[in-house]
């Protein structure tokens, strides 16, 4: 366990640099909010995690996010983020546990996610996931539908509405994919002021992310290691 928990610390301060290093490069002094996207990776990971200072983790599927948050020691000093697609009927069991949920990307989701946190007696913050591909393969609204699914969020009790969340495309480099998501983010701004976040980027494009003014990073491998090492 000692082993792990230096790969991990190494690897976290490796990743801290090179936010640090976009920041500056960007000019930014802003701060920026890391999210730990632990999946496929065990609840001890997220307690070495906490124990390193990391405030906010992620996950991408409900079954394993449930059981996990189970076994983690002291959850009440993580944020949890749910950024994995959710089915409706999975909303009951995601507002029990997730914080934020960066992944809304339709009316009947809203509408089942709003229901839960109501029965938890909870405030859920959420992002509205935006389709940057032109192939529609990586989730999210369609640019054109974000309006009218921002005014139905803004409308609900039990969500709040805190921004805009993408996952570069496939087919083209990320700093312009990301470009857009900005550029819809300060439409959305101007219409819900409060809604004020950004996640975007990920192990691999972080730095494009931080340089279009990315709120929030969503890092799994750069942190935890590849999928295969840890199994
Ligand atoms: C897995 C995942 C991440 C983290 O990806 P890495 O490339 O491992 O950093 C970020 N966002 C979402 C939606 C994910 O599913």
């Amino acid at each position: 366990m000692t082993g792990r928990r230096e790969e991990l610390a190494e690897r976290l301060a490796a990743v801290r640099a090179r936010v640090e290093s976009a920041l500056a490069a960007a000019g930014r002094e802003d701060p920026v909010t890391l999210v730990a996207v632990t999946k496929w990776f065990p609840a001890s990971d997220v307690d070495l995690l906490a124990d390193l200072g990391v405030t906010d983790v992620g996950e991408n599927r409900d079954q394993e996010a449930s059981a996990k948050l189970e076994e983690v020691a002291d959850p009440g000093r993580l944020t949890v983020h749910f950024v994995g697609q959710v089915q409706t009927k999975k909303a009951g069991s995601v507002a029990r546990y997730a914080d934020v949920v960066h992944s809304l990307d339709r009316d009947r989701l809203a509408h089942a996610l709003d229901r839960a946190a109501a029965r938890e007696g909870r405030v859920l913050d959420v992002l509205l996931q935006v389709g940057l591909d032109t192939s529609g393969g990586r989730g999210g609204v369609e640019p054109a539908a974000l309006p009218a699914l921002a005014e139905e969020v803004a409308g609900l009790e039990h969500l709040r509405l805190r921004g805009l969340m993408a996952v570069a495309p496939r087919e083209e480099p990320a700093r312009p994919a990301f470009a857009r998501l900005a550029a819809l983010a300060a439409d959305l701004r101007a219409d819900h002021p409060d809604a004020t976040w950004l996640s975007a980027g990920m192990s691999a494009d972080l730095e494009d992310a931080v340089a279009e003014g990315a709120t929030h990073l969503r890092v799994g491998s750069a942190i935890l290691g590849s999928r295969e090492s840890h199994r």
